[in-house]
């Protein structure tokens, strides 16, 4: 529990609020979420079917930020129709959207997907550049490929690379292009040790917070349903690994979201 007088607000920089698994009882774990201190979180799209849903949601909760985006595990299932529609979304709520996500490259997929995802993700980049908007970054097994077609085209409205894992290296060549880290139950992991050793090697200015939810649970909370909640126990687990004292630490992430997602205040 935290001490008296320990005073802060966390931002939950990915939570998939929308999702059936969260959705059904949506006004609880947002609640939830307050007592344990998220204060505003980012709820990414998954797919185009998502977005009217969630520019709706925004209208109701402004704390709630809205990235919309096709995530690459849908990305077989979208035509380049879902671009011209997210362009004119861009345009016509270009303050309620605060980045283009969740998008990106996942090759742990199935590789007949491979070309789709990649068209889907360089029209999607280009849309997010074209708006000057950041972008929240899906990976798996596909950095080096995100880092290339971010250099490619030249891409410098930074974002968040979601779900971070990785070595220092890895890590600093995001940062380098003006990425945040986003940090996420990974981390309660004891065997996730590069990944810990980087959160304590790398500037603090350097990440995010994030749940994931309903995914990634925490160790200790395997086969549950994820929830944003739980972004008070990542936050415990980051502070262990920081020098910094918490209020310091919490602060600072807290800045850090909001100028990864450019809101000026939340
Ligand atoms: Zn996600």
């Amino acid at each position: 529990m935290p001490l008296n007088g320990d005073v802060f607000k966390l931002f939950d920089t990915h939570c998939h609020l929308d999702l059936p698994e969260l959705a059904a009882a949506q006004a609880l774990h947002w609640q939830q979420a307050q007592q344990a201190r998220v204060a505003a979180l980012v709820i990414p799209a998954v797919q185009q079917s998502a977005w009217q849903n969630l520019l709706d949601l925004q209208k109701q909760q402004p704390n709630w930020h809205i990235a919309l985006g096709i995530h690459p595990w849908w990305a077989a299932e979208h035509s380049f129709d879902a671009i011209a529609a997210l362009d004119k979304l861009l345009t016509a709520h270009s303050i309620a959207i605060v980045a283009v996500g969740e998008i990106g490259l996942d090759f742990a997929l199935d590789e007949t997907t491979f070309a789709i995802q990649q068209q889907l993700f360089i029209a999607q980049l280009v849309l997010a550049k074209q708006h000057n908007k950041p972008v929240i970054l899906h990976h798996r097994k596909s950095q080096p490929q995100l880092l290339a077609e971010l250099k490619r085209q030249q891409f410098g409205s930074g974002g968040i690379l979601h779900a971070f894992s990785g070595s220092q290296q890895q890590a600093m060549a995001f940062v380098d292009l003006g990425f945040k880290l986003g940090i996420g139950g990974t981390i309660t992991y004891e065997r996730a040790e590069k990944t810990r050793k980087t959160v304590q090697k790398l500037p603090l200015e350097s990440f995010v917070l994030e749940t994931d939810a309903p995914a990634m649970p925490l160790a200790g909370f395997q086969g549950e349903i994820n929830t944003p909640a739980q972004l008070a126990l990542v936050f415990d687990t980051f502070c262990q690994l920081r020098p910094e004292p918490r209020e310091q630490v919490a602060a600072t992430l807290w800045q850090n979201s909001l100028n990864a997602l450019r809101l000026s205040a939340a």
